[in-house]
């Protein structure tokens, strides 16, 4: 089977396609025909060896992607050979025609969302659900700005609070982004590129601030968004790409807290309640991934440059069948 392999870490230029013994499952495993896989961030951090967690040379980037079961182990209860999935993790990278799973990395694909879209859960999804209502602890009523709304965690998070009954401002960098952000379901939608749009956000909100701030890059807002917090506010730091200055006056008034999180945290338990509250959410049809640019596999290379490019638009995913 073909996959993408990388034996030095560098530029996207060291993810080459190549050809690779197919994987056979364990007693708890579960092979999937990866038909989409998704591209987050982390990937092309961890490929240019700059992430803290290096994986062992060689190795297949990626933990998400859908497609058909191919084989399950002898121990495998929850899916059967033919059944359509989305993977959260697997055990030999997804950029691969062909993934080996544990059976709990891989959960039922309803048939109305696509492979493609069956791709764009895993991380971003996860890392939303977790952001909003593990870490923020946000809650019904509450208004959260989703700093950083057109790309893969941000369209996942606008769904999400939509769908619990928060109020929701979503910021975009492009026209086009911010045009996405408000069909996710956003009520307000700023763009964080302009030079006043915290303060339209305080006057959106009455001059009271935001409850929750889902933040994609703290390195560059942080400092602000303690600005813009209402009193009990909390900034969960989902993305930072450097260092920042703040003023820690900003939170005493407030009682405010900043809170990171990494998904790599998450336990197997917090996994399968979190993964089911999204396989709900898509049955109910209220999270609907957007996948915004489809490259073959061969191709990973010019996904990991789109990936870090500006001007998000939902999900890069690569695809397996195509040329
Ligand atoms: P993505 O699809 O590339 O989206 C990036 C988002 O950041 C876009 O909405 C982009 O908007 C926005 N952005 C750019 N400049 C911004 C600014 N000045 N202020 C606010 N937002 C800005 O990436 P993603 O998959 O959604 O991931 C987002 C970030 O979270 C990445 O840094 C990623 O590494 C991180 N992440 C962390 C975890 C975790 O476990 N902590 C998990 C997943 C992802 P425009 O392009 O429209 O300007």
């Amino acid at each position: 089977m073909k996959a993408i392999r990388v034996h030095e870490f560098g530029g996207p230029e060291v993810l080459r396609l190549e050809e690779v013994e197919a994987p056979k499952p364990g007693a708890h495993q579960v092979v999937v025909r990866v038909v989409a896989v998704g591209v987050n961030p982390v990937e092309a951090y961890m490929r240019a060896g700059m992430y803290p967690r290096k994986p062992e040379l060689p190795y297949t980037p990626g933990a998400d992607g859908a497609g058909l079961v191919e084989a399950c182990g002898a121990d495998v209860k929850r899916v059967r050979a033919g059944d359509r999935v989305y993977l959260a993790g697997s055990l030999t990278g997804t950029y691969a025609e062909r993934a080996l799973c544990q059976e709990m990395q891989v959960h039922p694909l309803p048939d109305a969302i696509s492979f493609q879209q069956g791709a764009a859960l895993g991380v971003p999804y996860a890392t939303a659900y977790r952001a909003l209502f593990d870490r923020a602890q946000a809650r019904p009523s509450e208004t959260v700005l989703i700093h950083g709304a057109s790309g893969g965690v941000g369209t996942a998070a606008v769904q999400l609070a939509r769908a619990a009954g928060m109020t929701v401002v979503g910021t975009g960098g492009t026209e086009e982004g911010r045009k996405l952000v408000a069909e996710q379901g956003a009520q307000h939608v700023l763009d964080h590129r302009s030079a006043d749009y915290l303060e339209q956000l305080l006057t959106l909100t009455e001059g009271r601030g935001v409850d929750v701030i889902i933040e994609m890059l703290a390195n560059v807002n942080l400092n602000r968004d303690l600005g813009v917090l209402a009193v009990h506010g909390r900034v969960v730091v989902v993305g930072s790409r450097g260092t920042v200055e703040i003023d820690p006056r900003l939170t005493m008034g407030r009682d405010a807290d900043i809170r990171g999180m990494t998904l790599f945290n998450a336990t197997e338990a917090d996994l399968r309640r979190i993964h089911a509250a999204l396989v709900a959410g898509l049955e109910n049809n209220t999270l609907r991934p957007v996948v915004g640019r489809e490259l073959p596999l061969a191709e990973a290379a010019a996904a990991h440059e789109a990936v870090m490019q500006s001007g998000a638009y939902g999900k890069i995913v690569l695809l397996t069948d195509k040329e």
